[in-house]
C-alpha cells in the first residue's frame, strides 16, 4: 500500500480525502486513488451521494478490488473495535475494519477461535465477508460466509441497515461475497468454534496431483489440509499434504501473540525479482527434503491458522514486477484430466512456477464466490508479463475453462470478462443479482472495471 501523498482539508460534512498511490498485492495494478478513513459513523455519511466509491479493508487480496482510479476508497481502518462477546454462547460482534489476526489473538486465549481464516493475518472481518474467503480445509468448515450470524451494512442514502438470513435475506446473502458492491459492511456478529489445544499436523508424501487429490478426499474431516507441489516440469505435480488433527492431549509451544509477527499488509519489493528457474528449484528442493518424507509434528493452533507469517521474504522475492496467483476450482469428475493436460502444458511451455498448492472444497457454488465441490489449485508464477509466463497463463486458464473450472476472482489479476462469462455458467444471472443494489454503478473497483461487473 502505497503512502498518503497529499491531504485535503475537511469540508463542512467533516469529509477529508488523501491521495495515495495503491498497489495490489500481486502489484499487477497500481493507481493514484482517493482514500476516505471515516473514524466514526456520521463520516460513512460525509461523500456526495453520486461519488463513486468502494470499501476497502485492508488491501490484501492479490487483485485490486478496493480501490481504482475511478473511485473513493473508504478505507475502514478505524472501524476495528470489538463490540461484544458472549464467553459462554461463543459470539461475538466486531467492527468490519478489525484484522482477524488480532480477534484470533483476542479469542484463542479465551477459548473460542474462527474456524476459517484465510492465509494473510491482516485481512479484515469486512474483507473476509465481502470475499467469502476459504480457510484451511473448506471442504470442512465451508466459506466465511458460514459464521456470519448477523451484519451490518451501510448503504448511501439509506444508513444502516441490519441484516441477517431473516431479515433482508436477498442483501444479506448478496453481501457475503458481493466484493462490496452492496454497500460498506461496518460490524458483523460472527458464530465462534471451541479450539483444538493443537494440531497435530501429518505429512503425506505424494508422487503427482492424481493421488494428491485422492488423499484430500479421504482426509474430508481433517482441521487443516492442503497441499503443497513443486511446480517444476520434471517432478510437477509431487509434493506433501499437510492433515491436521486435533490433539486435545499435547501441550502446545508457548503461542507467539506479538502482532509485530504478523505478515505486514504491504511488503517492500526486493528491487529485482529472486525467483528465476534457479532459485525456484532450489527453494523446491529443500521444501522437499524438509516435508516430502511421511513425518509428524504438533503445531500450536495460532501457526497452523497463519502458515504464512514466515513468508515476507518469500513476496519481497518477486520483486517490483509482483507475481499472479491463478486459483480454480475444478471439480472431481474432471480433475484427474485437468492435472494431466495441465502438466503436459508445463512440460512444453517450461513456465516458472514458485508455488503450487491444493485445497479440497465441498460447498456450493454461489454468486461470484469461489466455492463449490471439487480440488482447488494455486499457483504462483513471478514476473508475469514476460512473454513465456504471459502465454503459460493463457493456456492455464483455457486448461481450466476446458475442464468447467471456476475462477477465484479476488486473486487471478490475469482474468478478462469473457473468461469469467465463460466459466461461470450463470454470470450474468449472478451480475444482475448484485447490479440491484448498485444500479448506478456507484460501487465500483479496479476489479469490477476488468470484469465489466
Ligand atoms: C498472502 C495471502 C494469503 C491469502 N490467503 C487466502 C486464503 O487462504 N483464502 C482466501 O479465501 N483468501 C486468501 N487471501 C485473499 C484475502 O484473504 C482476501 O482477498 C480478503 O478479502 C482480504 O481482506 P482485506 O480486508 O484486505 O480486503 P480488501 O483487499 O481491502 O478488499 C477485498 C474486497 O472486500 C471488500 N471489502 C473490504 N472491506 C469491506 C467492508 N467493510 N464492507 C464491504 N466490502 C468490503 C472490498 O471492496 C473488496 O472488494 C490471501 C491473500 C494474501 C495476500
Amino acid at each position: 500500500m502505497g503512502a498518503m501523498s497529499m491531504t485535503h482539508g475537511a469540508d463542512r460534512r467533516g469529509l477529508a480525502l488523501a491521495s495515495a498511490q495503491l498497489s495490489s498485492f500481486d502489484r499487477q495494478f497500481t493507481a493514484q486513488a482517493q482514500v476516505q478513513r471515516p473514524d466514526r459513523y456520521r463520516l460513512l455519511d460525509a461523500l456526495p451521494l453520486d461519488t463513486p466509491r468502494i470499501a476497502r479493508g485492508s488491501g490484501v487480496s492479490y487483485v485490486a478490488a478496493s480501490f481504482g482510479s475511478e473511485a473513493v476508497s473508504q478505507d475502514m481502518g478505524s472501524f476495528d473495535r470489538l463490540l461484544a462477546f458472549d464467553i459462554r454462547t461463543g459470539l461475538v460482534c466486531v467492527e468490519a475494519g478489525m484484522a482477524i489476526g488480532d480477534l484470533q489473538r483476542f479469542l484463542l486465549p479465551r477459548g473460542w477461535y474462527l474456524p476459517i481464516a484465510p492465509g494473510h493475518p491482516r485481512a479484515t472481518i469486512g474483507g473476509c465477508i465481502a470475499a467469502d474467503v476459504h480457510g484451511k480445509n473448506p471442504a470442512r468448515d465451508g466459506t466465511f460466509r458460514a459464521l456470519v450470524e448477523e451484519l451490518q451494512l451501510h448503504v448511501p442514502g439509506h444508513g444502516l441497515l441490519s441484516l441477517d438470513a431473516h431479515h433482508d435475506a436477498d442483501l444479506f446473502a448478496a453481501t457475503c461475497g458481493g466484493l462490496g458492491l452492496t454497500g460498506t459492511i461496518t460490524r458483523a456478529t460472527l458464530r465462534l468454534r471451541r479450539p483444538p489445544g493443537a494440531i497435530a499436523l501429518r505429512r503425506v508424501p505424494v508422487a503427482n496431483l492424481a493421488e494428491a487429490a485422492r488423499v484430500l478426499r479421504e482426509a474430508a474431516n481433517a482441521q487443516v489440509l492442503y497441499g503443497w507441489h513443486d511446480g517444476q516440469s520434471a517432478r510437477f505435480g509431487s509434493g506433501v499434504i499437510h492433515l491436521g488433527l486435533a490433539d486435545e492431549e499435547a501441550t502446545p509451544p508457548a503461542l507467539d501473540t506479538s502482532p509485530a509477527r504478523d505478515l505486514p499488509a504491504s511488503i517492500a519489493p526486493l528491487p529485482f525479482t529472486v525467483w528465476n528457474a534457479r532459485a525456484i528449484a532450489l527453494a523446491n528442493s529443500w521444501l522437499r527434503r524438509r516435508w516430502c518424507a511421511p513425518g509428524m509434528s504438533v503445531a500450536p493452533l495460532a501457526s497452523a491458522l497463519f502458515p504464512l507469517n514466515d513468508a515476507r521474504w518469500y513476496f519481497a522475492g518477486f520483486g517490483s514486477a509482483g507475481l499472479v496467483e491463478l486459483q480454480w476450482l475444478v471439480p472431481h469428475p474432471r480433475f484427474e484430466a485437468f492435472a494431466a493436460a495441465l502438466g503436459e502444458c508445463v512440460a512444453r511451455e517450461q513456465p516458472r512456477i514458485a508455488l503450487v498448492s491444493s485445497k479440497l472444497f465441498d460447498g456450493h457454488a454461489h454468486g461470484l464466490a469461489f466455492d463449490g465441490k471439487g480440488i482447488a489449485l494455486a499457483l504462483h508464477l513471478p514476473s508475469p508479463a514476460a512473454p513465456r509466463q504471459r502465454a503459460f497463463c493463457e493456456q492455464f486458464t483455457q486448461i481450466a475453462l476446458a475442464h468447467e473450472g471456476r475462477p477465484n476472482l479476488i486473486k487471478d489479476a490475469t482474468l478478462d470478462a469473457d473468461s469469467v462469462r465463460r466459466a461461470i455458467a450463470d454470470f450474468e444471472v449472478r451480475r444482475l443479482a448484485l447490479a440491484r443494489y448498485n444500479a448506478d454503478g456507484r460501487f465500483r473497483s479496479e476489479l469490477t472495471r476488468r470484469l465489466a461487473l
